[in-house]
């Protein structure tokens, strides 16, 4: 080798180690952290791209110096140290430069050209070293090896490069590390080849070996601790990221508040089960659960308490599953469970463990509460073969249990369909109705119960279906709410209701039912007026009827819309009351006009103790809050009689007239009445004004 042939005496061996170990460790930390950098984007990156270059920069340079210092030289050997310093920075400059290039979207070339940089900064790093070596001699170089020193770099480099970033085979990255080393080494030993000194004064002044030996252990300490520093942060982030990942992909797959699995994980999990139970003929149960009090505990207790409640359930259902079960937290107050099964007692078995705990009660702070649940089963592969067939079938059986208020589960049968479709059907139907003058208003007459005088009338709607006749409404208007057709429908009920009793001659109020949806999506108060205005019917003829379900769904906004209403003069009753929650809270939130005491009360009051307790208390509750009490479904004399001994103030009922439509509440409503009763006061029938 002609290596500064002239003056070099030797090799220190240790240092050539040194100098590979550098060269080996610096290489793998630099393809490291350039693939971290390759899974960042903008600020990260180029936070990362400068690490990977600083470690990469000087451990070239700590390698090319370390590799210098391990000749063993006759003659005097100094440093230039600018321009050492310089083949330094030049070295980590050109890194940066060539990752950036590397990691930059240029197509087809990026890898390979950023290689090429990289390979091209390490020979300017070396020449420039080169350069700030000084010894006392005459420099010559052969250009040839000058030239292929340079273009191994670029070549190796390059194809390090192609293979770490592109890593199409499995040991590429392997691979990539030892064609990097091979372009620091190949590019070092060519050049040292390229150069040739003549020294000038053989043997004066022989080197200080120990020091430049010093000096070699103390640049790689330094290179080592910068590329310790990247391995360090390189784990540091890895360990961070790995961590995130594991928290993201448990966000992803559970639900934050249970600890259960969600709707995503359950859908993976039994699109998975489906496809072991078409290959092993095994059964499959898909079953629904939706909790039946858990909106009650939200509204009535907030909803810190409906979280507690859900995490207790959560933990319960976490503790009951077995192998081959799979529950999910799939919506709000919504479950959903799978279950691998052969025979029918391993999934009544199943069924009856969740039932039990979902019908355990729950203690919340200072009260205790069950929450309840409906329960609907589908089977694979009876009920359906696919999972949207199977939970929409689950979905339908859950539904079924919680109409039916004595079962709390429900296996699919096929006729549920059937409803289903029946419903949609309707659904459907309803929304032309109003356009086919298919619907129809009744009014029922309310009276006061001391004098008999008529104080208004209850419109009721009513539906002429052309095939099935009439549609109850306790049918139509659920699905009417469902579908959103109660909107048009109320516009149609207030317009026509109130164009109607403007017409008439005697001033009786209108009690118009409204549907929470009305208050939940409609402009109400601003409907109300235009119709007022529009039909000239006084505001204080109109009383709007909302149950205390309404003022439930969102409170805030009912008082609101409430409010607004009473503005503009009208009144409000609030109807079937003594039925679902009856809170004194609902009376103590909004100044009602009229309590109407839910029917079911007075087909009763004539035998139970009970029931004439609640009436009288109901009464007694109204005086005392100076709100009217109307109490609904008066159906016999005696009934009347005893809310007259009670001092109600007005009744409604089959007995004092049933709905009837507007041209036949121009008769007289006695005709109803039982012939013993009578009025103190008899009420001139009622006449249509000329329209
Ligand atoms: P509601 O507002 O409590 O209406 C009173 C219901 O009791 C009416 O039933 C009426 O026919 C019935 N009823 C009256 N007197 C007696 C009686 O002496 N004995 C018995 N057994 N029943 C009596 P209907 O017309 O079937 O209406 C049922 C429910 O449908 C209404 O209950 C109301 O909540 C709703 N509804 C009716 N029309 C409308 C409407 O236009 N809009 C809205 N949103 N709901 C309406
Ligand atoms: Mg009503
Ligand atoms: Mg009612």
């Amino acid at each position: 080798m002609r290596v500064l042939s002239c003056i070099i005496t030797g090799h220190n061996p240790w240092l050539v180690l040194l100098a590979a170990f550098v060269c080996i460790s610096g290489g793998w930390i630099t393809l490291g952290l350039l693939r971290r950098a390759e899974n960042t984007r903008d600020l990260q990156r180029g936070g990362w791209i400068f690490l990977t270059a600083v470690a990469a920069g000087s451990s070239i340079w700590c390698t090319h110096f370390i590799a210098m210092l391990a000749y063993e030289v006759s003659a005097p050997v100094t440093f230039d140290p600018i321009l050492t310093m310089a083949s330094l920075l030049l070295a980590v400059i050109g890194c940066a430069c060539g990752f950036a290039i590397t990691l930059s979207r240029l197509p087809y070339v990026a890898q390979e050209l950023g290689g090429a940089v990289v390979g091209f900064a390490i020979t300017v790093m070396h020449y420039t070293g080169m350069m700030a070596y000084r010894v006392d001699g005459i420099i010559e170089w052969n250009m040839g090896y000058v030239i292929a020193s340079v273009l191994l770099s670029v070549i190796f480099a390059a194809l390090a490069f192609n293979q770490a970033i592109r890593r199409s085979w499995r040991f590429a990255w392997f691979a990539g590390l030892v064609l990097f080393v091979a372009a620091v080494v190949l590019l070092h030993f060519t050049a040292m080849a390229a150069v040739s000194v003549t020294p000038l004064a053989m043997g004066a002044g022989l080197v200080d070996s120990h020091a430049l030996d010093a000096m070699a252990v103390a640049v790689a300490g330094g290179g080592l601790l910068i590329i310790g520093t990247g391995v360090a942060s390189y784990m540091i982030d890895e360990r961070a990221s790995r961590e995130s990942y594991q928290k993201l992909q448990h966000m992803a797959l559970n639900d934050l508040l249970t600890g259960l699995p969600n709707r995503s994980s359950f859908s993976d999990y039994l699109q998975a089960e489906l496809g072991h139970a078409a290959e092993d003929g095994a059964k499959l149960a898909v079953i629904g659960i939706d909790l039946d009090r858990f909106k009650e505990i939200n509204d009535l207790r907030g909803h810190k308490a409906g979280d507690q409640a859900l995490k207790a359930i959560g933990r319960r259902l976490l503790r009951l599953v077995r192998d081959g079960e799979f529950v999910a937290r799939v919506g709000g107050d919504e479950f959903a469970a799978t279950k691998r099964f052969q025979n029918q007692s391993e999934l009544l078995d199943f069924v009856a463990r969740l039932e039990k705990v979902l019908f355990e009660a729950i203690r919340i702070d200072d009260f205790e509460t069950v929450t309840g649940a409906s329960i609907g089963v589908a089977v694979y592969p009876d009920d359906g073969t696919d999972q949207e067939r199977l939970v929409s079938n689950a979905d339908l059986a859950m539904y079924r249990a919680k109409a039916d208020i004595g079962r709390a589960v429900c296996f699919y049968e096929s006729r549920m369909d059937e409803a289903a479709r029946a419903r949609h059907t309707l659904a459907q139907d309803l929304r032309r109705a109003a356009e086919l003058e298919q619907l129809e208003l009744h009014y029922q007459v309310q009276t006061s119960v001391r004098t008999g005088d008529i104080c208004g009338y209850e419109v009721l709607l009513r539906w002429n279906h052309p095939e099935r006749g009439a549609v109850p409404p306790s049918e139509f208007i659920p699905i009417a709410e469902e579908s959103g057709t109660i909107l048009v429908i109320g516009e149609w009920v207030l317009r026509t209701a109130c164009k109607e009793a403007a017409s008439w001659d005697r001033p009786y109020k209108i009690a118009v039912n409204l549907s929470p949806v009305q208050f939940a999506h409609a402009d109400l108060a601003k409907l109300i007026h235009s119709i007022l205005l529009e039909t000239g019917l006084p505001p204080a003829r109109l009383e709007l009827e909302i149950t205390e379900s309404t003022i439930i769904a969102d409170k805030s906004r009912t008082l609101h819309v409430l409010r607004q209403l009473r503005a503009l003069g009208v009144t409000i009753a609030i109807d079937d009351f003594g039925t679902g929650y009856s809170s004194l809270d609902t009376l103590r939130s909004f100044p009602f006009d009229k309590i109407k005491l839910d029917r079911s009360f007075m087909s009763e009051v004539d035998e139970s103790i009970q029931a004439k307790a609640i009436v009288r208390a109901v009464l007694a509750l109204g005086k005392s809050l100076e709100i009217p009490v109307l109490a609904e479904g008066v159906e016999t004399n005696h009934q009347l009689e005893i809310l007259r001994m009670e001092g109600c103030d007005e009744a409604q009922g089959f007995y004092l007239g049933r709905p009837k439509p507007v041209g036949q509440i121009f008769q007289a409503t006695s005709t109803d009445r039982d012939e013993e009763f009578s009025f103190s006061g008899r009420v001139p029938p009622l006449r249509m004004r000329r329209r």
